[in-house]
């Protein structure tokens, strides 16, 4: 064996790279048994093509068509894992984007209605849900700052993409009791992650950390 050879294979071993995956997702405080057991059933490998595919395994968001982002896992693991999403409960994606974040909800809620700007995205998600029988998504292409009205109220909203303020038709869209998390602030700085908690008399707001994603763009994407 060369030495070329003993390196390289711990990270080409599928059962040691998804070790490595889930050490990571742990070591940023990804420790929700129910989330990280749905992220260690999705292949993010799946999620992203071409000249990137072999970094899929890596804590870093990367890019997918349309200009648009895969987020980094241990993000993924931390929203999710605010969401706090339980098994009877129907939630909103805003952002489909590659379809990854979708896939990993679908484990955990009864169902997800999940959008995106930009059809390419969407029919390229749907292919996947269809491909791993996740059968509880329903993508469409929408503008998702307005949300989904004829599905409103949700359990749960999670957006990923940057709004400069919670969307008035989101909140507007979320049960009492819901919770939706959304990173809010100025598109090309560091924002904020925030979670909204409805309750009887109002909208509770708490901030959880600094994050950076692509923004909420209004109206609907050319492809
Ligand atoms: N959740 C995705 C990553 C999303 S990147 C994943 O798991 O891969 C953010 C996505 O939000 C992009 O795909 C972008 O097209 C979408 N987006 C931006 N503004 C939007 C809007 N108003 N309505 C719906 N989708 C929007």
């Amino acid at each position: 064996m060369t030495e070329d050879d003993a390196e390289g294979i711990p990270d080409q071993d599928p059962a040691e790279r998804k070790m490595r995956f889930l050490f990571a997702l742990r070591s940023r405080g990804v420790t929700d048994p129910r989330v990280l057991q749905a992220m260690e059933r999705i292949d993010r490998g799946l999620f992203v093509r071409g000249q990137f595919a072999d970094r899929a395994y890596e804590d870093t968001p990367l890019p997918i068509p349309c200009g648009q982002t895969i987020s980094q896992p241990s993000v993924v693991g931390l929203m999710t894992q605010a969401l706090a999403a339980g098994p009877r409960d129907t939630v909103l994606e805003v952002g489909t984007g590659s379809g990854y974040q979708a896939a990993i909800l679908s484990g955990l809620c009864r169902r997800v209605y999940t959008v995106d700007r930009h059809r390419r995205l969407v029919q390229e998600a749907e292919a996947i849900f269809r491909d791993l029988g996740l059968y509880n998504i329903t993508a469409q292409v929408a503008d998702g700052s307005r949300g989904l009205p004829d599905q409103a109220p949700f359990d749960r909203i999670l957006v990923t993409a940057a709004a400069e303020d919670p969307p008035g038709p989101l909140l507007a869209q979320l049960k009492i009791g819901g919770i939706m998390v959304v990173p809010v602030g100025q598109s090309d700085a560091v924002q904020t992650l925030i979670r909204v908690r409805r309750s009887e008399t109002g909208f509770d707001y708490d901030e959880l950390r600094q994050v950076r994603f692509v923004p909420l763009v209004e109206g609907l994407g050319q492809t």
